[in-house]
């Protein structure tokens, strides 16, 4: 039934309350940054979650092969099936392997692992539902949930237990609208790798109140030595998984747009109505990029181990120095990751109360020492601050450095005698040390 037409007589064109409502919070506030940065010294960003931007870390010549062989085969200009070629999907299900039992027909190929997380979402919750995200978490799911009138809310980690999951603040989250429950394994933005005894806590909350788990496993592997890497699904006995991962991460490629969603469901609880919500919502992009995806097979099953290795070696080793360098800055707190890219640094705000907020804080360290780290507030939660460790040796000790000065500078000096009370019984014998060199 068409509606009368009305009388335009102004132009009127609005934008939806999708658009209104998908906000990026990371853009937003790194955009509306009201500092520039000490013209005399060079500026330096431990803020992006891009392996690729310094240059120091590149694919293998494997990798780029597969691609460049790619472009000459027809097919791979045209368009492909909604959930990917099959030759790709299958490659795919066979370097998941560690995921449990994966067959091609389970895998969805995506634009990207955050398009494989939308679809999740999308699929699996209604507005008016919620999501249960980690908090500090990810604040892509922020976005991708709230626009369409999905519910985030946040269960807690635990800072001083190598942020583990609070249980019990998980369990007493979930309602009868909560729709999933995200799993960030290893973890952006604090780098903590969980074991399978905390994997399997998490499962049995998961199944006594049947809520099914997405996980988001795009740092699957990437975890540093002495710990391992499981995957949720692989210990799942009942509890339907869907993990999304993809190229972006491992193989330095985030440009490239490829990830997927891989279904695991032993007790085929989804049914077939989820999978058909899958293959539906898959065909709103006409499939994703066919060029990367006839590479696929040769990416995935030509790349050698020693590449894997090498990157994750030096992500350790920065993560090292960075660690052992800002130990030393009086009133920060880092706390070392297992795995992933990144630190998460505690800013003791009673030490600096001259800054209201820990974005204040950021904010006067690009302003004075050109350095900017990412604002806990990026991922709803303050007084911490997030580096990445991909940068080049020489950058991260140099931004550390003067990291430590920074500190040392605007750290108020009445309030040593405070500190005993301040800070939490493991970091104080690092802030007085870190206090006793710069004094
Ligand atoms: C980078 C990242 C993603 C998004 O990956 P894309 O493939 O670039 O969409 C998803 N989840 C986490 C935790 C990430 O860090």
């Amino acid at each position: 039934m068409s509606r009368p037409s009305r009388d335009r007589q102004e132009w009127e064109v609005r934008a939806s309350a999708l658009a209104r409502n998908t906000h990026n919070l990371i853009r937003n506030i790194v955009e509306n940054l009201r500092v520039e940065p000490n013209p005399e010294k060079p500026f330096l960003a431990l803020s992006v979650g891009d392996p690729t931007t310094f240059g120091n870390l590149n694919p293998p010549e494997q990798v780029l092969d597969a691609v460049r062989e790619s472009i000459e085969w027809t097919k791979s200009r045209g368009y492909g099936p909604a959930l990917g070629h099959m030759e790709a999907r299958q490659a795919v299900a066979e370097y998941s392997a560690h995921q449990g039992d994966v067959t091609p027909e389970d895998v969805i190929l995506c634009s990207g692992c955050s398009h494989a997380i939308e679809m999740v979402i999308a699929v699996l919750a209604d507005s008016g539902q919620n999501v249960l995200v980690p908090r500090p978490g990810f604040m892509i799911y922020k976005t991708l949930a709230e626009g369409l009138g999905i519910e985030i809310k946040y269960y807690n980690l635990l800072p001083d237990q190598q942020w583990k999951v609070d249980l019990d603040d998980l369990e007493s989250q979930i309602d009868d609208d909560t729709a999933l429950i995200v799993v960030i394994n290893p973890s952006n933005p604090c780098g903590s790798v969980y074991s399978e005894e905390h994997l399997l806590e998490i499962l049995d909350i998961a199944a006594r109140n049947r809520v099914p788990i997405l996980a988001d496993e795009i740092y699957e592997f990437f975890v540093f030595s002495g710990h391992k890497f499981t995957a949720i699904s692989s210990l799942s006995k009942d509890v339907p998984v869907l993990t999304c991962s993809g190229l972006t991460k491992r193989f330095l490629v985030p440009g490239w747009r490829m990830g997927w969603v891989i279904v695991h469901d032993r007790n085929n609880i989804l049914g077939q109505e989820i999978r058909k919500g899958l293959v539906n919502f898959a065909g709103r992009i006409l499939g994703p990029n066919t060029l990367i995806q006839r590479a696929l097979p040769a990416i995935l099953r030509n790349t050698p181990q020693s590449f894997y290795d090498e990157v994750v070696l030096f992500i350790e080793n920065q993560a090292k120095l960075a660690y052992e360098e800002l130990r030393r800055a009086p009133g920060l707190r880092p706390i070392m990751p297992q795995g992933a890219m990144y630190m998460m640094i505690e800013i003791k705000m009673s030490l600096f109360p001259q800054f209201k907020t820990e974005l204040q804080f950021v904010e006067r360290m690009v302003s004075e020492q050109s350095v900017f780290c990412l604002p806990g507030q990026c991922f709803d939660y303050p007084n911490f601050m997030r580096i990445v460790l991909t940068a080049p040796e020489d950058i991260l000790r140099e931004a550390c450095s003067r990291i430590v000065v920074f500190c040392t500078e605007n750290i108020v000096s009445d309030k040593i005698k405070e500190i005993d009370n301040v800070v939490s019984v493991s970091a104080e014998n690092e802030l007085c040390e870190g206090l006793s060199r710069t004094a």
